[in-house]
């Protein structure tokens, strides 16, 4: 069941994770979590591959479930039960490493299937919407065209303007970046960007540690299943606390 627990205000965090714990089976992969997010706030999350922060990540919208400990989204508390997931997952948009575009569906459709479905919005209504936010991440042009005909970081702008369709409090990024051939890296960055400039609440797991000092707030490092240390930018790349740190930032940097 999600309960409502409180109002959204402006000094309440967006997103608080309060000693979140997860399982695989036997497998402990996230370990005491606990994260809180301001309204407005960039959060770039790194760590080695396995670290547990697609998991994180995939806990916020309830694409994984926790097991113990409180996660508060949007002032709606996650718990077992679900019935009313849609209450958190209108707050939250995603976007994935793979896009996950619906194939079958032309870019414009692909922007207003949720908005019609899930939001009840006429096609009408839907269409000058998706084209706004199209336009927003500078691909209108292609709205008519299939995801099989453009390329990845076309696809990716356009995963990127189908979350902002349902108008998300909140954007979830896992390496929306690692799919794509180095040449298309900045054009989704330069959206990711942009995005952050306009106020947009922002998870965003990415190893682009230029985005990070770019754009971040604050930068997360996880290690096998825990936070191991967070800061700004500045401060996190010139002088991180951790051998575990100083290791991982010296093999991407
Ligand atoms: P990261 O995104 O940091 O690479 P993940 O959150 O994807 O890490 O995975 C963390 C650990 O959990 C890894 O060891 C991974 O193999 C394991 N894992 C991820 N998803 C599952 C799953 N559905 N079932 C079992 N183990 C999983
Ligand atoms: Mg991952």
């Amino acid at each position: 069941m999600i309960e409502k627990v409180n109002q959204s205000s402006d000094k309440e965090p967006v997103i608080r994770l309060k000693d979140v714990n997860k399982w695989y089976g036997e497998f402990h992969v996230l370990k005491n979590i606990n994260l809180e997010v301001e309204q407005g706030e960039k959060i770039v999350i790194c760590g080695p591959s396995g670290s547990g922060k697609s998991t994180m990540i995939r806990c916020i919208n309830h694409l994984e479930e926790h097991q113990r400990g409180d996660i508060v989204v949007a002032g709606t508390e996650l718990k077992d039960d679900l019935k009313n997931i849609e209450l958190v997952r209108r707050e939250v948009g995603m976007c994935f490493q793979h896009f996950n575009l619906f194939p079958h569906l032309s870019v414009l459709e692909n922007c207003t299937l949720a908005q019609m479905w899930v939001k009840k919005k006429s096609q009408q209504e839907a269409e000058a919407l998706a084209m706004k936010y199209l336009e927003r991440v500078r691909i209108a042009e292609q709205a008519h065209k299939f995801p099989g005909q453009l390329s990845g970081g076309q696809q990716q702008r356009v995963a990127i303007a189908r979350s902002l369709c349902m108008e998300p409090q909140i954007m979830l990024f896992d390496e929306p970046t690692s799919a794509l051939d180095p040449e298309m890296v900045r054009e989704v960055l330069d959206v990711m960007v942009e995005l952050a400039e306009d106020g947009m609440t922002m998870l965003c797991v990415t190893h682009e540690m230029g985005f990070a000092r770019e754009v971040a707030d604050r930068v997360i490092f996880m290690d096998a299943g825990e936070i191991i240390e967070q800061n700004a930018p500045e401060a996190f790349f010139s002088n991180p606390q951790f051998d575990r740190t100083q290791n991982f930032l010296q093999q991407i940097i």
